[in-house]
């Protein structure tokens, strides 16, 4: 408990750092990046200078990228949960999840028939869905299986969760499953840390997981991870399930998810 404790002082800390940088970054970003979108087509093609300004540029977007996650990792006062259901959400996203795996990676879900009702901010719910795909992705890079499922379980008083702050009762599970390379118990030891990848520089921001295990805790939820290398690796994220009568006249739409309503 003292090292959850540490860890969330940890995160909290640099969630706000990051969050004040990430601000002025952005500012002087849009700067960088406007001036380079207004001169790069007045330089010609042939010109040293073209290839100068288009890695200008392109380091610009990335770094402006790169902003958009630190600002998401340290974005707590504007979020606005609301009762969704985690099947709507998921379905809703497949299209573009498949873009984002591309061609060689199979995208199957599996959805429970049960509602899967649960109390958080749809715009955080892709983040956590898209960041938990982009590493499956990553982690097949010659193809393979990503495979999302919905359940709802119940955990119980004596569940090993319970003491990891999940509240008991019946819940809405979601998990990621890859058939990736896996990961070793050094790398699973600081998977949720900040700034924590093996991606390599340019490539990852170690934000992602950390943004994950953010949401998911404000969400009042759990994430666990299991993997193995060369075995694959299944992410589970575990939130309270919302119950209809509790939430009547706050409840969900006939049809489609309310977005910022
Ligand atoms: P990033 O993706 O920018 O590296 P993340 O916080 O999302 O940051 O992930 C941290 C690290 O965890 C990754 O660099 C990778 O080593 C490991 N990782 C995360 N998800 C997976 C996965 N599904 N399969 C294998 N390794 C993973």
């Amino acid at each position: 408990l003292e090292e959850q404790f540490r860890q969330a002082q940890k995160m909290e800390a640099v969630g706000r750092l990051a969050g004040g940088v990430a601000h002025d970054f952005n500012n002087l970003l849009t700067v960088i990046n406007g001036y380079c979108d207004i001169i790069l087509p007045e330089v010609p093609p042939e010109s040293p200078d073209h290839d100068a300004l288009t890695a200008i540029r392109d380091a610009g977007e990335r770094a402006a990228a790169l902003t958009s996650q630190l600002l998401a990792f340290s974005r707590k006062a504007i979020v606005a949960p609301q009762v969704l259901d985690l099947n709507e959400v998921v379905g809703l996203s497949e299209k573009l999840l498949r873009r984002l795996i591309g061609e060689d990676i199979t995208l199957t879900s599996v959805l429970t028939p049960n509602a899967c009702r649960i109390k958080a901010d749809p715009v955080q719910l892709d983040q956590v869905i898209m960041n938990l795909a982009v590493n499956a992705r990553d982690a097949m890079p010659t193809g393979g299986r990503l495979t999302i499922e919905t359940k709802l379980v119940q955990v119980r008083d004596s569940d090993p969760l319970v003491s990891a702050g999940l509240r008991p009762g019946r819940c809405v599970e979601l998990a990621v499953r890859d058939t990736g390379c896996g990961m070793s118990p050094e790398v699973l030891s600081k998977l949720f840390e900040p700034f924590f990848t093996t991606k390599g520089l340019g490539k990852g921001t170690g934000l992602g997981l950390a943004v994950v295990h953010g949401i998911v805790k404000q969400a009042d939820g759990h994430v666990s991870v299991m993997s193995s290398v060369g075995g694959g690796t299944t992410f589970h994220v575990l939130f309270p399930e919302v119950l209809p009568a509790v939430h009547e006249g706050d409840g969900l739409p006939k049809s489609g998810i309310r977005r910022g309503t």
